[in-house]
């Protein structure tokens, strides 16, 4: 008789105050692996609790001064180690993220992780580059005096993110914070809380940081979120998700007047322009869309070709998107791994299945690639034709491999074409002139225009969105100031009381 052999289930805790403790209520949930749909761990369901424990603990350490009162190059110096303790005990996370992201193993370990290790050092570096203290000119208006700008850490940061990016995204929110001096609260997905834990054992590990400094919570957004976002003890939120919970979290931020940053969600258009090398257009934009299923906030999900070049691209586009190999993320051979969960898969097949029904040409995929069999969250990668710029497929972010290809004439059109959605993250232009590219770059109301390239989020670079894609911006010195206050301080240099003549507004 054969034997059955139960996957195996590992427990986590959360991480607060230094500690690895369990829910206040007691309660876990299940985290499953979106290839087999088979539970991998068993997590705290953190609450309101949980979360104003852990905002209490980054409070503390905070006021204690431990960490934001060494200097910029001590805390540099201390994330430098624990970036190579990072390297050292990292073996296995690219698999630990491909079992729960769904993200494939060729990305996991080659992108995600190494990416990771590397922003979290290459910020405690670019953090050498603030300056704490920058001196005004000498001014005698209203009176001479001395004028400086302090710069100061925020306080308490909060972290909130998705499930598309784990490690990557809690390193965006744990580094810049803590590299300027703050104490930082983080709470993953609630499906893909795993390697955020490994990130705070490998950290805890070190022993380095203050208790406090550095806490990851997990459960489901709204309880943990809510508090993450209202407590009055909070003074950052750093948010990265969808529009429509970024929407609520300003909502909720506006309560208290909290800074916050957002990266949300987009539908960025890529430009094809008639003089573009074809062969490497195709390829960049099967990158562009198919990368991580498509489940990336800045992918490339609209592509407007020129006419001239329409018909070939398309067939070598839809040629490629077919031979792609979706299955197993763990195995190296899959290009394209499952979604990442069961609502998503759902989502993304009813996206599809009205895109047919407002008349669009199903060019290749449309549903589960042949022979994925019943489990496992796998779609086929989906080119989709014929649907004018207004439709649901042409202007929703459908976060899945789904593509829309679009025909235009002019360069102006395709602007105005490209510009024409609610979203403002990236955007992409492929032409052999590089003049030409880069005058169309500068039209695009994006964050950020790849020119003959997609994907390519550079850590020294602002990150973000126009319009409802985000507010402020992470990564490079651009995202570590938004981790730091601004403060003018004057200093009179011994004006006489008779020459004080704004006092004489009040008083003579
Ligand atoms: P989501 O907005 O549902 O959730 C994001 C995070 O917010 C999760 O941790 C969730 O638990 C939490 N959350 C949910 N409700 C909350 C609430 N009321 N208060 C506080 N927190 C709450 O997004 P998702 O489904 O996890 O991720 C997919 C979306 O994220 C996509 O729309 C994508 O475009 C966007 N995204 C954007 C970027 C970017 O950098 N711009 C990066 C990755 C993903």
């Amino acid at each position: 008789m054969a034997t059955v052999v139960e996957p195996q289930v590992t427990t986590y805790q959360q991480y607060i105050d230094g500690a690895w403790v369990g829910a206040a209520s007691g309660d876990t949930y299940e985290v499953i692996n979106p290839s087999t749909e088979e539970v991998i761990a068993r997590v705290p369901s953190g609450g309101r609790a949980d979360a104003a424990r852990a905002v209490a603990a980054a409070r503390r350490s905070f006021e204690a001064g431990d960490w934001r009162n060494k200097t910029q190059a001590q805390r540099t110096e201390i994330m430098y180690q624990i970036a190579r303790h990072l390297q050292e005990v990292s073996g296995d996370w690219a698999m630990v993220e491909s079992q729960n992201s769904g993200g494939t193993i060729r990305k996991t370990s080659v992108a995600d992780v190494p990416l990771a290790i590397e922003h979290f050092r290459s910020l405690a570096e670019q953090a050498l580059q603030i300056p704490w203290y920058e001196p005004l000119p000498w001014i005698d208006i209203p009176n001479v005096s001395w004028n400086f700008v302090q710069r100061e850490p925020v306080g308490v940061c909060t972290g909130i993110v998705p499930w598309n990016f784990p490690i990557m995204m809690a390193v965006w929110k744990i580094a810049p914070a803590i590299a300027m001096g703050n104490s930082a609260v983080l709470k993953p997905s609630p499906l893909t809380p795993l390697t955020a834990l490994l990130l705070a054992r490998a950290i805890d590990e070190t022993g380095l940081l203050p208790r406090g400094v550095v806490n990851v919570i997990t459960g489901p957004g709204t309880d943990i979120g809510e508090e993450l976002v209202g407590n009055p003890d909070v003074d950052k939120v750093a948010f990265t998700g969808s529009t429509a919970t970024g929407r609520r979290i300003l909502e909720m931020a506006a309560q208290t007047i909290k800074k916050v940053t957002l990266e949300l969600g987009g539908k960025s258009a890529n430009i094809v322009c008639a003089d573009a090398d074809v062969d490497l257009a195709v390829d960049g934009s099967l990158f562009a869309t198919f990368f991580h299923q498509g489940q990336v906030c800045e992918s490339g999900t609209r592509v407007y070709v020129h006419e001239s070049i329409y018909d070939g691209f398309l067939a070598k586009m839809v040629d490629k998107a077919k031979s792609l190999v979706v299955g197993d993320p763990t195995d190296f051979s899959s290009q394209v791994g499952p979604v990442i969960s069961r609502a998503q898969y759902d989502k993304i097949m009813a996206a599809i299945e009205r895109a047919r029904g407002d008349g669009g040409v199903i060019e290749c995929g449309g549903g589960r690639p042949a022979g994925a069999g019943d489990k496992g969250f796998y779609i086929a990668p989906t080119v989709i034709t014929g649907l004018p710029d207004g439709s649901a497929a042409s202007c929703d972010e459908i976060f899945g491999p789904v593509v829309v290809v679009h025909r235009f004439s002019d360069e102006g059109e395709v602007v105005a074409r490209a510009n024409g959605s609610m979203y403002g993250l990236a955007g992409g232009v492929w032409s052999r002139d590089t003049r030409r590219a880069i005058g169309i770059a500068k039209q695009l109301r994006t964050g950020t225009v790849w020119v003959n390239d997609w994907h390519m989020i550079n850590v020294l670079a602002p990150f973000g969105g126009y319009k409802q894609s985000g507010l402020g911006r992470e990564l490079g010195t651009y995202g570590l100031k938004e981790y730091t206050e601004v403060k003018h301080i004057h200093v009179d240099q011994g004006v006489p009381r008779a020459e004080r003549f704004f006092y004489d507004v009040v008083l003579s």
